[in-house]
């Protein structure tokens, strides 16, 4: 699948970073039902489960949101803006030691089905996990270390219409 659109955003702080979720979060529950396949890339405390977090909260979650550091896979019930089912995998495979565990995870199953995957460290499972519809990448801003650390840029870059209208919600 070709690039279909790259945008860079500034996220000056975390409540930046809340609303970019809820952004993404508001776009996925107005589509009909089918997989959304959204990758995470960036750093270590770049923000990706506090970006994950914030778009399993405007979806309606209102328990823990733990990262699935260990457990590889969390999936969360929540809904669709007219009420019918949305199911949510979030991935982290930081701890992937080779890109098949992809496949000896049975991971695939989550994306033949209509679900919104959230997959941090996309890297790990290498070509196996497919292109995403978003790709979004954070990465701490040194010229806003006077903002108590807290800039993000995220390069945000849509593979497919579903990608496009998710990058056009942001
Ligand atoms: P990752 O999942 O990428 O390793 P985390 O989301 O676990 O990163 O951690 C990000 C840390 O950075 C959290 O402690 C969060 O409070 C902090 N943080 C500060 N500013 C931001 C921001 N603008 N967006 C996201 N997280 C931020
Ligand atoms: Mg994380």
């Amino acid at each position: 699948m070709p690039l279909l659109e790259e945008r860079t955003l500034t996220l000056p702080d975390e409540a930046a970073t809340a609303r970019l979720g809820a952004a993404l979060a508001a776009a996925v529950q107005a589509m009909p039902p089918r997989t959304v396949h959204v990758q995470l890339s960036g750093d270590l405390g770049a923000g990706k489960t506090t970006l994950s977090r914030a778009v399993l909260r405007a979806l309606g979650h209102a328990g823990k949101v733990r990262s699935p550091t260990y457990t590889l896979c969390e999936p969360y019930d929540v809904a669709r803006a007219d009420g019918s089912p949305l199911t949510v995998y979030h991935f982290d495979l930081y701890r992937f030691a080779d890109p098949e565990e992809w496949l000896d995870a049975g991971f695939r199953d989550c994306f033949a089905e209509p679900a919104f995957n959230l997959v941090e460290w996309p890297e790990k499972a290498g070509r196996l996990l497919g292109e995403p519809d978003l790709h979004l990448l954070l990465q701490s801003d040194m010229a806003g270390a006077d903002d108590a650390g807290e800039r993000r840029i995220a390069t945000m870059r849509a593979y497919t219409p579903t990608g496009l209208t998710l990058l056009n919600a942001c």
